[in-house]
């Protein structure tokens, strides 16, 4: 029997310093089988960032161009800045069998889940409110007016909770990290993503 996969679409959503990148990049370092899709944003880079590895930042007129050219699987406004989802990150990747990986928020993540049905879909909460302000205190990459913009927000995000196929609350980063590694393992048996050609 010879097996023909599409790849598996990976949508991690949750409010800001939950831990998302956190566990992305782990899941990335380890398992080649996934490539992750590169947002485009019009919000700065942060210093530690690398264009077109963490983002493809661009103007809000190159942000305009794509909408209007039907470039995007999804985009949202986010904490005042704009980000998108480019198709060309996704679709050709998971037709060729490759996993993709998107890190994106519960607006976008809501518009993939209503369009991909068959993605999989992992929220990841904060163990609390508290930690959650620690973490994107010590993070130290937002002034104190975005981290305030960034925790109001978190509270109608996680109402959205129920929506997603996983949860998963990172409190100890190993185990958050064993229960990601735990979905990606059942989810690449899901026979949804299988077309077997039975030989005679
Ligand atoms: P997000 O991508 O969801 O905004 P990050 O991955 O940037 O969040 O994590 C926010 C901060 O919290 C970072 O400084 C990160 O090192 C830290 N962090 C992530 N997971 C944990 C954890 N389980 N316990 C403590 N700190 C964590
Ligand atoms: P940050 O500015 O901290 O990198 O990201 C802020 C939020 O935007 C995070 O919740 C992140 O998941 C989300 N985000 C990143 N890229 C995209 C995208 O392409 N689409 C949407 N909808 N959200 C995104």
């Amino acid at each position: 029997m010879t097996e023909t996969r599409k790849g598996m679409l990976l949508v991690i959503s949750g409010p800001s310093g939950a831990g998302k990148g956190t566990l992305v990049s782990r899941l990335l370092d380890l398992d080649p089988t996934f490539a992750f899709s590169v947002s485009v944003t019009t919000r700065a880079r942060r210093e530690n960032e690398i264009e077109d590895v963490h983002y493809h930042f661009i103007s809000e007129e190159e942000y305009d161009t794509l909408l209007a050219g039907d470039a995007f699987l999804e985009h949202a406004t986010v904490h005042s800045h704009r980000y998108g989802t480019l198709k060309s990150e996704v679709y050709e990747r998971m037709n060729r069998g490759q996993n993709v990986l998107l890190d994106i928020d519960p607006q976008g993540a809501r518009s993939v889940m209503e369009k991909e049905k068959d993605c999989v879909s992992v929220f990841i909460l904060p163990p609390s409110y508290h930690d959650l302000k620690i973490r994107l205190h010590t993070r130290n990459t937002e002034n104190e007016q975005e981290i305030e913009r960034r925790l109001n927000n978190a509270r109608g995000e996680i109402e959205q909770m129920g929506r997603y196929r996983y949860l998963i609350v990172n409190d100890d980063l190993d185990l958050a990290f064993d229960q990601l590694s735990a979905v990606v393992r059942a989810e690449k048996q899901n026979s949804v993503r299988y077309f077997p050609v039975v030989e005679e």
